[in-house]
């Protein structure tokens, strides 16, 4: 047996068992195949690393919170400058046209934080995690 994370058209993620691949197509070639979300037709398999598993193997569900905050922040690393201490100088600059337009990162006080919500300039914030050696 396979287990395929499929998709419908509507963006809804379900699971479901196959005897094998070609029983995958099948099925959706004969338009069997519907969402139990929302009843769509238009099922696509998803990329599944582990979409091959042993019976009585236990799925994998999503990845842990620790790793997506890693990913997060290696995306931030990747796009975002960091002006660190001066978050809240350069963010109320970018806000008021005083700056060029850019993703930054940094840090902020909670002072700073109320006044950049009052003044509406849009941001976010994640916890800091400890940044794995490799
Ligand atoms: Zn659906």
């Amino acid at each position: 047996m396979i287990a395929f994370d499929l998709f419908c058209g509507n963006g809804h993620k379900f699971e479901c068992w196959f005897k094998d691949n070609a029983s995958f197509e099948e099925q959706k070639e004969a338009g069997i195949l519907t969402c139990p979300i929302c009843d769509d037709h238009h099922i696509e398999k998803a990329f599944s690393p582990f979409g091959i598993k042993r019976r009585g193997e236990k799925a994998k569900e999503g990845m842990d919170p620790y790793q997506a905050l890693q990913l997060i922040h290696d995306y931030l690393d990747k796009h975002f400058e960091d002006v660190g201490a001066d978050f809240y100088k350069e963010a109320i600059k970018i806000h008021y046209g005083e700056a060029e337009k850019k993703n930054i990162k940094g840090t902020a006080t909670t002072e700073e934080e109320i006044i950049l919500k009052e003044e509406g300039v849009q941001f976010f914030k994640i916890p800091i995690i400890k940044r794995q050696l490799n």
